[in-house]
């Protein structure tokens, strides 16, 4: 393999930079050329490309976002928009191709690996961590650290003003965000979209809080549980506190990567490049019991990844 080509695709994540670096001097530590293609299927179908080499890649490990920018194209759902992006393939040399995304990312890059036959190697880069055969993705980590830094900033207030916050993240499918930092940050509940809730239970836990002194709640909701607002208004009917709601959007996708992130970045980013070295195709490179790995991109689609209830049972107990 002489020449690949690599993309970004989806929602960005802290760290796809720290992977895009590590996919281009792996690639040119192997001796091939690597065409970096901009604006993920977009970019591909109109050929907005082109090489890339070390210093491109230079001062980016710890930068948010991605250089090559993130898009999602209706085009590239279309068997035209793909033949297109065929043309493209052919008229830069390109012989394998990493995909830096999710899941929707992952389908379309199986899809058009089945039609044209050309090799394709996705990295998963995803806030959520939803993507099944992978223990964790690339912005996971930045992602609960960055709603960990803000459940510990509003916590000061709703102390020293004695309120309940209802802190709402992102995760409209997946409350692995809510989750992770819900139970890192002590909230008095969490409410993820895995798993039904109940009013009452909410309010009786902050009731018996009150009862016992304490001065503030923080209860942690995926946006695909329910509003925060929402959340805020019945928790006031029923019980009469002051409710506070914050949300926190985009802010939970940008940021520079942690530590945790750039390690996996550069991992995954450089175990994509010797899969295609390999002579292998639909995979996703990821990791299992701690260790890099290659796994099958379609079996990967085809199984769920479900949230860790072992977690939102320990976060129901320490919160009791
Ligand atoms: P995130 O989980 O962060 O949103 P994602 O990769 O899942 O990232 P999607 O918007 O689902 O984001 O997918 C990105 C792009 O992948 C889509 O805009 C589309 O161009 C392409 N894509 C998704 N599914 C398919 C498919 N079945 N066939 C062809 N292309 C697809």
């Amino acid at each position: 393999m002489q020449r690949i080509a690599l993309l970004t695709s989806g929602g960005d994540s802290p760290g796809m930079n720290a992977c895009i670096r590590a996919v281009v001097r792996k690639a040119i530590y192997h001796g091939m050329e690597v065409i970096g293609i901009n604006r993920g299927f977009n970019g591909f179908i109109e050929g907005d490309m082109g090489p890339m080499n070390l210093s491109s890649v230079a001062d980016i490990i710890h930068r948010g976002g991605t250089i090559l920018h993130t898009a999602r194209s209706e085009q590239f759902l279309t068997p035209e928009g793909r033949a297109k992006a065929y043309e493209n393939v052919k008229r830069f040399g390109v012989q394998g191709l990493v995909v830096i995304g999710g899941d929707g990312s992952f389908r379309g890059a199986s899809v058009f690996s089945r039609e044209f036959g050309l090799p394709v190697v996705g990295v998963p880069g995803t806030i959520d961590n939803d993507i099944p055969g992978t223990e964790q993705t690339i912005g996971f980590d930045t992602a609960i650290n960055t709603v960990l830094e803000a459940i510990d900033k509003i916590r000061d207030t709703a102390t020293s003003h004695e309120r309940t916050f209802i802190i709402e993240v992102m995760g409209r499918r997946n409350g692995s965000i809510a989750l992770a930092s819900g139970l890192a940050g002590g909230a008095e509940s969490i409410l993820i979209p895995e798993q039904p809730f109940d009013y009452e239970d909410i309010c009786q836990r902050l009731l018996r809080g009150f009862r016992r002194g304490k001065a503030h709640s923080i209860i942690v909701v995926a946006e695909g549980a329910s509003g925060g607002m929402e959340v805020g208004q019945r928790i006031k009917e029923r019980t009469g506190f002051d409710t506070k709601v914050t949300i926190l959007g985009h802010l939970q996708r940008g940021g520079s990567p942690s530590a945790a992130d750039r390690l996996l970045a550069s991992r995954l980013g450089a175990k994509s490049v010797e899969l295609l070295m390999a002579g292998e195709t639909r995979k996703m490179a990821g990791v299992k019991a701690g260790q890099v790995v290659g796994v099958d991109i379609d079996e990967a689609l085809n199984e769920s990844r479900p949230v860790d209830l072992a977690l939102y049972d320990l976060a129901g107990v320490l919160s009791i």
